[in-house]
């Protein structure tokens, strides 16, 4: 879809981003190429400062919030778009590492073991615990059974795998 030019009544492809406000540039509005040069004219973060300045500010800020490039530019737009994609990398990062963990969590309580128990351990728990709920030997229950038996099955395959990701994470 199309962004119109943020301009009042103009009606053009707004296509170079700016920030709404100081307080927060990651927020923006698209202006077409005429207004974001009227933009860039108004936004005076850095006026009066030389090139040499500019850039120290810019070094010394190191959780980017403040724009060191003119709106509108190659170089700015590609660093608004770097920005964006980091922080969206992320965000899936901490949400894959989330779903990750609480699965993992789940994991080790199905098999009743404490996450600190070794590799051993988890294989000498699974194994009693698939004898207790393998559904042959559980034919009165025999659905909640293989239920459980699947649980624990996938649990055990959990954590199993996360044992081979550490070890490749230490070499
Ligand atoms: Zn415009």
């Amino acid at each position: 879809m199309k962004k119109i030019c943020a301009f009042l009544n103009c009606k053009e492809e707004g296509i170079y981003p700016a920030p709404r406000s100081r307080e927060d540039i990651t927020n923006y509005k698209f202006y077409c190429i005429k207004h974001i040069r009227d933009f860039n004219k108004s936004w005076n973060f850095f006026e009066g400062l030389t090139e040499e300045q500019f850039e120290n500010e810019i070094r010394k800020s190191t959780t980017w919030d403040r724009p060191s490039w003119k709106f509108g530019t190659s170089n700015y737009n590609k660093k608004i778009n770097d920005r964006i994609n980091f922080l969206n990398d992320i965000e899936d990062k901490k949400v894959l590492k989330k779903k990750v963990d609480s699965k993992l969590l789940s994991s080790w309580n199905l098999l009743e073991l404490n996450p600190t128990a070794n590799i051993e351990e988890v294989k000498k728990k699974y194994k009693s615990l698939a004898k207790k709920w393998h559904p042959d030997k559980n034919l009165k229950l025999k659905d909640n059974a293989s239920d459980m038996f699947v649980k624990i099955t996938n649990a055990y395959k959990v954590i199993i795998k996360s044992f081979k990701s550490q070890s490749i994470d230490i070499n």
